[in-house]
This record gives structure tokens, sequence and C-alpha cells, in this order.
């Protein structure tokens, strides 16, 4: 038994089951025995491994992305650059590198790292404290200062707690876990149903058969850095994996060492996430006073980008190279399995004001 699932049973044997989220919750971002508080999972020997980690080119469009928007916003000085879950600091090394085509924009900005994790708050200083600008660490988004902002996150709203509801009969159940006959941790649904939550449904959702499962997350996250954007002005380009439109179906899934696990299995010491809701993203970006651009798949964002040209020109550079480089863009922009150009998507959220940011047509724009 880990630590956590200790400490997990205890709370549970003085409050009772817990919603799944605030398991989830526990078992990431507690603060002594939090998967992210006590490891860097990313890589080839951790648990998983993310865009910025498989391709410089990755972090290097987000950097010419965040320049051509800070020039659409006026080139505002002072600026601040927010990442929110940066990880190892690589993505933000890649951009701020790119982002030197523009030394204006480096002597303007300051960059805001959104981080609970205390060795990935090690691992970013490492990477990025050598590239002369200003690095602030924030525990969440809402310590960061009024300014006009960019905010970048990638791989982040997965790790955010998710609830889960099943139907019933009566209603939907929230799930819980609480603690099963042999003593360890099972899954339970609440005795009572949610009330009133019929009428909270997307519209295609609300028909569900029997035993269908419905996630959603607090709108918070996305409420604060929309109505942060609109009222400072600015913008928050957000990638992750996860569906266009609401749906049915359980996503929860916890990763050790690359390799699928019991969500209950080992908690503190897996991996857990979920897939991200764009269309609950963008309602509530929208209600916020935000203009939602996107979801549109990482591939053709990528490519809209020129990714490709960015690889031919790395290849140019190093011939010996070139098939890394080009699995690495198969990986990044393709699609099928094992790759992210599909599954994964980017939303961009906005200060109204601006006009259409780089890769995003204005089709894409659903408001
Ligand atoms: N963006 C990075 C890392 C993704 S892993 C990459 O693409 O490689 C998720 C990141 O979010 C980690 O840095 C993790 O510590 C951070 N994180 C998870 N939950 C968080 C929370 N509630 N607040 C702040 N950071 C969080």
């Amino acid at each position: 038994m880990t630590p956590l699932e200790a400490e997990i049973l205890r709370i549970i044997a003085v409050d009772g089951p817990m919603p799944v989220a605030q398991f989830m919750a526990l078992c990431l971002s507690h603060p002594v025995h939090g998967y992210y508080q006590t490891r860097d999972p990313l890589g080839a020997r951790g648990d998983f491994i993310t865009a910025p980690e498989i391709s410089q080119m990755f972090g290097e469009l987000v950097g010419v992305w965040t320049v051509v928007m800070w020039r659409q916003m006026g080139s505002p000085d002072p600026m601040r650059l927010v990442e929110l879950g940066p990880g190892r600091g690589t993505l933000m090394a890649d951009a701020l590198r790119a982002a030197r085509v523009a030394p204006a924009f480096g002597a303007a900005v300051t960059v805001d790292l959104v981080e609970t994790g205390r060795v990935l708050r090690q691992r970013q200083q490492t990477a990025l404290s050598g590239l002369g600008v200003r690095l602030v660490w924030h525990p969440e988004f809402a310590a960061v200062p009024d300014a006009p902002l960019i905010a970048v996150a990638n791989e982040f709203l997965d790790a955010l707690p998710v609830h889960q509801a099943v139907r019933a009969r009566d209603g939907w159940h929230e799930r819980m876990v609480g603690r099963g006959p042999d003593g360890g941790l099972a899954m339970a649904l609440h005795p009572e149903p949610l009330a009133g939550f019929e009428s909270l449904l997307p519209p295609a959702v609300r028909a569900a058969p029997l035993g269908a499962v419905y996630e959603w997350r607090s709108d918070r996250p996305i409420a604060e850095l929309a109505a942060r954007v609109v009222r400072c002005g600015g913008a928050a380009l957000v990638f992750d994996y996860g569906h266009a439109e609401s749906g049915l179906g359980d996503t929860l899934q916890a990763i050790g060492g690359h390799r699928f696990a019991g969500v209950l299995e080992r908690p503190g010491e897996v991996d857990l996430t979920a897939h991200v809701d764009f269309a609950a993203v963008g309602r509530v970006a929208r209600e916020a006073g935000a203009r939602v651009w996107g979801p549109t798949p990482q591939g053709t964002f990528l490519r809209r980008l020129g990714i490709e040209t960015r690889a031919a020109r790395l290849k140019a550079a190093s011939p010996a190279r070139a098939a890394e480089i080009d699995a690495a863009l198969d990986r990044l922009a393709g699609a099928g399995p094992g790759r992210m150009g599909e599954l994964f998507k980017v939303i961009a959220i906005t200060d109204p004001r601006l006009p259409a940011p780089p890769g995003f047509g204005s089709i894409h724009d659903a408001a």
C-alpha cells in the first residue's frame, strides 16, 4: 500500500467516500505524496512523453505564435508570458529561443511559471535560468500579476481533477472512491442522484442510456484565464488531447512507466488523466467574454504555422538527424495511432478586440 493510499483510506474512514475528482486531486497534487510533487514524470525513462519533449519544433512554433500575437496586441511593454504546468521547461526554453527574432519582445517580457511540483520547478529553473529573461514561479494562475499577457498550456488541463457521474433510472449519480469489502479502495456511486443535474448537461448528452458515464471539470481555471485575457488584453493557447464535442464515456486513465495501470492502483505513484472536453472549455471562455478559436487539430495548426518548412531547415542544417526529425514531425502532426496530430487539439482564447490568431482559419471561429 502506498503512503497516499493509507492517507486516503483514513480520510474515507472519517468523511465517507470522496468524489473521483477529489481522489484525482489528492493523487496528483497532495503536498507530500502527490504524483507531481515528488517526481519528474516526463521523458523516455519517465511515465509519458509530451510534444515539446519530442522535438524543439513544437516550442519554437509556439514562440513564433507568441511574437505574432504580441505584435497584434500592439507590442505591450511590460508583458507577461505565462505557462501553466511547464513540465521540464522545454517548451518555454524553445519558445524564448525562437522569440529572439524580436529583441523588443524579450525586453518586454516577464515569464510566469504556474507549477505546483517542487521537482519540476527545479528542472524549469535549470532549463530557463540562462536565457536572460525574468522568471517568476506561482502556485496558481490567480497569483500572476495583472498585465497584458499571453498564456500557454500543454497537457495541463488533462491533469486537472475530473468529476464523473453515471446514469441510473432515478437520475445521475456521482462516482465516488470508497473502501471496498477487502479494505482497499473501490469505486462506488453516491446513493442520492445529483439534484438538477440533467438541466446542466449539454443537449447531446441528455438522452444517455443507463450506465453511461459523463465527465466534467470545474469551470474555474478556464473562467479565470479567459476573464484575465479580456480584462488585461492578450490570449491563451491551450493544447491537449480530448474531444471537440461534449460526449459520454469514461476516459479517466492511469499511466505508469509508459503503460496503463488501474485508476485505483498505487495512488500517488501513477499519473491520472482524462480527456479534455473542448466544447466545455470554449463555452466557459465565451461566457467570460473572450473570443474562442478552434478547437483545431494539432497537426493542422502546426502545419499552418510552418512545421514542414521548419523540419526541412533543421534537416538541411543537420543531415545526420534527418530520420529523427521526420519521425518527430510525423508524431507531432501526423494522424492515426501513436501520433498527436488529430487526437490533440488546440484552442485559442483571445481578447475579442484582437484579429484572428495565426494558425486558426476564420472558419474555425465558432463564437
Ligand atoms: N507542459 C509540460 C508538462 C505536462 S505534465 C509538457 O508539455 O511537457 C503536467 C504539468 O502540469 C506538470 O508540470 C505538472 O506539475 C503541472 N500541474 C498539474 N496539476 C497542476 C496544478 N493543479 N497546478 C499547477 N500545475 C499543475
